[in-house]
């Protein structure tokens, strides 16, 4: 059976002595095996990022962004096969994975502007004969623990930005679909990346424990669900480093009586089964506001659910492909079961689908339920599937209330010809990435992306200058050149520049 293995700056030859399945969701069988790595493998691969990045960080700033350009350009020309590779471990459709990819590849396009981010800030006559500056330094090692949901994108979130500013990074990508990080970590290399700046270590909780308690890393950058990203967010400043970990979501989508209904159904089919609905910025509630709107919405809803295409990842007519595994699967079925049992209306059922030749996919079909409402299970929870919740409000306080109570808070939208009313949803919602008639609000690259609640624990997002805050650590130089003189007398009161 093909072994998926590690990428690391050294020879490691003892045998693994723990796999994980890689499945092939469009067929349900085995397609590969991942080497688990431990604690020992992990104490080498920082040895080796401890012993190249002071010489990366001594790589002038242009320099660096240099290699970012090169792999941008490699990305570029292995963007089929990398996308291939992604859509065939984690089963979205082809053009969904070169999305992942090109989502990624935008935080790369920012780091080729590195030099002018890590600029710096300067203050001339602070103070008598005093001059006062702030500069940016790299955190030493950073380490990234990424979802199986965005193997492309997330790994170069962190990534990218880490190794832009001068760090060594250690990636630990998911399980699930763990080739293409170490693709895209050869690339690099081919790209002029030193050896030990960027490694790959497979592995499980026993890999994600060893990261978190290894004193030589300072940085942890974790994406996943949030009952772990709190676990991470825990035991990593426990361990006295900085960590950000951004957890699950439940965004919800508005729809105001005056949207344009028919725009709303195309963007909400698209936001909440594109990728079998496995996206944190997926819209997996739908809120009408108003009887007449809820009716309206209903209407349109079923046909273009109905229509949807569920296909292999390669089928390029196909809507949306498997989901990851079959485990998964199942827990998403459950979830459909719960939301029958605690009474909502189950409007298009997308259990037991069988795709005609795939019949052992791990395939769910497009699920409608109505009339959810907030004491449910099924509404609370993130289920991270094919499954539309509708939930009706009253009035536009009420479908306000409903994203800003949730306990996620990652992103929300709102579908309105009204600007007022849009400017007021922007500014009370609770929720971290908001977007105006645009259903998935994931920011540009030179933005940043994070959402509120338990959605995201640490206080610094992903990419964009929070990225660069997150894995670079400021120093504030206040200097004097004495003019030759007398030096002034001892002073024993703190120094003002009064
Ligand atoms: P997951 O939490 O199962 O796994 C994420 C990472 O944690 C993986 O690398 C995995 O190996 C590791 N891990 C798993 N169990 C662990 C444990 N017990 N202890 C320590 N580490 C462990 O998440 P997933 O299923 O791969 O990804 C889907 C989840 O990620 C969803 O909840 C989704 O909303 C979330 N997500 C969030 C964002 C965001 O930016 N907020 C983006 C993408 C995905």
């Amino acid at each position: 059976m093909r072994e998926i293995s590690h990428k690391l700056a050294f020879v490691h030859d003892t045998p693994p002595t723990r796999y994980s399945d890689v499945f092939d969701p469009n067929n349900g069988g085995v397609q590969a095996r991942v080497a688990l790595g431990d604690a020992a493998l992990l104490d080498l691969a920082v040895a080796a990022a401890k012993k190249a990045q002071p010489g990366w960080a001594a790589v002038n700033p242009q320099r660096r962004a240099r290699v970012m350009f090169n792999f941008k350009a490699l990305v570029e020309a292995n963007m089929n096969e990398l996308a291939h590779l992604l859509s065939s471990e984690h089963g979205k459709v082809i053009a969904d994975s070169k999305g992942d990819i090109q989502r990624g590849l935008e935080v790369i396009e920012f780091c080729c502007g590195i030099p002018h981010v890590l600029k710096g800030e300067y203050t001339q006559g602070a103070g008598p004969g005093i001059d006062v500056y702030s500069f940016r330094q790299p955190i030493g090692i950073g380490a990234g623990i990424t979802p199986f949901n965005f193997p492309g994108m997330i790994p170069l979130w962190m990534s990218g930005v880490a190794i832009a500013t001068g760090n060594a990074f250690i990636l630990k990508p998911s399980e699930r679909d763990p080739s293409v990080p170490v693709r895209l970590a050869e690339l690099f290399l081919e790209a002029g990346l030193p050896e030990g700046i960027l490694q790959v270590v497979q592995g499980d909780k026993e890999m994600v424990d060893a990261i978190l308690d290894h004193p030589d890393i300072k940085g942890v950058s974790f994406v996943g669900s949030s009952d772990i990203a709190h676990y991470v967010y825990n035991r990593g400043v426990a361990a006295g480093k900085r960590v950000q970990a951004m957890g699950g979501a439940k965004n919800h989508g508005i729809v105001m009586p005056d949207a344009d209904l028919d725009q709303v159904v195309n963007d909400l089919s698209g936001a909440a089964f594109g990728s079998a609905g496995e996206r944190c910025m997926a819209l997996p509630v739908v809120v009408p506001v108003g009887e007449k709107t809820a009716i309206a919405l209903r209407e349109k809803l079923i046909p273009a659910i109905e229509a949807l295409r569920v296909g292999v990842s390669t089928d390029a007519e196909a809507h949306y492909g498997p989901v990851v595994t079959a485990a998964h699967k199942q827990k998403i079925e459950n979830w459909i079961q719960t939301g029958v049992d605690e009474g909502a209306e189950l409007v298009v059922d997308g259990r037991g689908f069988k795709l005609q030749g795939h019949e052992e996919g791990f395939f769910v079909g497009p699920t409608l339920f109505d009339h959810v409402t907030t004491d449910m299970s099924a509404y609370k929870e993130e289920i991270f599937g094919p499954v539309l919740q509708m939930v009706r409000a009253d009035s536009f306080e009420e479908a306000v209330s409903l994203p800003s109570k949730h306990q996620y808070g990652n992103g929300v939208a709102l579908f309105t010809r009204n600007g007022h009313a849009a400017r007021e949803f922007a500014a009370r919602v609770d929720v971290g990435m908001v977007g105006i008639n645009v259903p998935i609000p994931v920011p540009v690259a030179y933005h940043t992306f994070g959402g509120w609640k338990r959605s995201a624990f640490g206080d610094t997002n992903q990419h964009g200058m929070e990225g660069v805050k997150f894995w670079t650590k400021v120093k504030t130089v206040t200097q004097r050149w004495p003019d030759g003189g007398a030096s002034a007398d001892s002073a024993f009161v703190i120094p003002t520049m009064g």
